[in-house]
């Protein structure tokens, strides 16, 4: 009987059956020490092949022991993971979860890195040379994995096949086993079985977020974000050198070229009048004292409504570029409520004994944003 079952195969479920692979022999799934004590299995639904559990010796030898949650001082345990308490979060994320987020995040990237994990600095997103030689990266994107995602489940693999992890693909899980109010396993349908049950000292469930699901997405989202709302950004040829190479020269990126203003507005059937002027009072109203400057907050505003607070640049210089643009739901993270250890939680607070959420699947931490 594998000692932990994870459900599901993303960035969560491997991390969280490396972790599980670090736990002293028969502490329980939230708890962490040196050694591989425990045996686990990773359930996945997807992916085309079945990798039987074998003590791997591919990828590097794995160092120290994964970050353990620790207690956190009172001023960040009532902020919002943006700093200021409830900002971003209508004050609905919990500030303990939060607070481990926070204060762990850093340990675990380091943690994941010993084991194999590559990380880089992404330059070629929204980072920008300073005059000294230094670098900023503008909306927290500093780092990302070597490879992009293909890339971090190819180490994440490796990893676990050198922890012996058994890897079991194409496998949905169905059901919870439990008896007595504790998790004791799951059914899982399995590519060689109809439904199987496999029992398990602890359940992880890392089954990922609902942004899939049109009906979830319509009930706790709300109505309309639904294919077909496109809006246009529209750039000059001063500043389509400025465009990031990886957003807007990649493959399959859709963009309409004109020589004015208006020829642009009639070719994305928009109309030309109200976007030449609309243009037009967006140019005027730019302090161009003020330089452009992208490695700061330069303060250098287009006074229109809603007002751009920094980095405005006008549309003047032909040819222009209108770029189709729509919204995407990158995660969702409303789901199980649990502790601080990962516990799922019932309605009255108390710890389902044996069931442990991470990942999307987890609730609490971000709401509204
Ligand atoms: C376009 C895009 C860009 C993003 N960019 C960034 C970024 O730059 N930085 C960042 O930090 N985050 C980014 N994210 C968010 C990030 O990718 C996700 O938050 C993260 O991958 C979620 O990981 P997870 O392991 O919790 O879930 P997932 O990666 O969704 O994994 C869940 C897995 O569980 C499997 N599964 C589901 N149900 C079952 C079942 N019943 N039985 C077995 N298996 C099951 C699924 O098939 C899936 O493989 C981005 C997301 C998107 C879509």
């Amino acid at each position: 009987m594998p000692e932990v079952v994870v459900v599901g195969g993303g960035n969560a479920g491997f991390t969280a059956a490396s972790t599980a692979a670090h736990r002293p022999p028969g502490a329980a799934a939230g708890k962490v020490g040196r050694g591989h004590g425990g045996r686990q299995q990773l359930l996945h639904r997807g992916g085309h092949a079945h990798r039987p559990r074998r003590p791997g010796r591919s990828g590097r030898p794995g160092r120290g022991r994964p970050p353990a949650r620790r207690q956190r001082g009172s001023a960040l345990l009532s902020r919002g993971v943006s700093g200021r308490p409830g900002q971003g979060h209508r004050g609905r994320n919990d500030p303990a979860l939060t607070a481990v987020l926070v204060g762990e995040a850093g340990p675990t990237l380091r943690w994941l890195h010993a084991q194999g994990m590559r990380y880089r600095l992404l330059y070629e997103r929204q980072a920008y040379r300073r005059p000294d030689g230094s670098h900023v990266f503008w909306g927290g994107l500093h780092v990302g994995n070597v490879g992009g995602g293909q890339g971090l489940m190819a180490d994440h693999l490796a990893i676990a096949d050198r922890l012996g992890v058994r890897v079991r693909y194409d496998s949905a899980v169905t059901e919870l086993l439990h008896q007595d109010g504790r998790v004791t396993g799951v059914v899982a349908h399995l590519p060689d079985s109809e439904h199987r049950e496999i029992p398990a000292e602890s359940v992880i469930l890392a089954a990922g977020g609902f942004e899939a699901d049109p009906d979830r997405r319509e009930r706790h989202l709300g109505p309309g974000l639904q294919p077909g709302s496109i809006a246009y950004q529209i750039f000059d040829a001063k500043l389509r050198p400025m465009l990031r190479t990886e957003e807007y020269d990649m493959p399959g990126v859709s963009v309409v070229v004109a020589d004015t203003i208006g020829d642009l507005a009639v070719r994305i059937g928009v109309d030309p009048t109200r976007l030449t002027a609309t243009v037009d009072d967006f140019n005027r109203s730019i302090d161009r004292s003020v330089p452009l400057d992208p490695t700061v907050k330069d303060g250098r505003a287009a006074h229109v409504v809603p007002p751009k607070s920094n980095w405005a640049a006008p549309l003047e210089t032909g040819p222009f570029y209108a770029f189709p643009v729509t919204c995407g739901i990158t995660f969702t993270f409303g789901g199980l409520r649990a502790d601080t250890d990962g516990r799922v939680l019932r309605k009255d607070g108390s710890a389902i004994p044996g069931l442990y959420v991470a990942g999307e699947m987890l609730g609490g931490l971000f709401s509204g944003n």
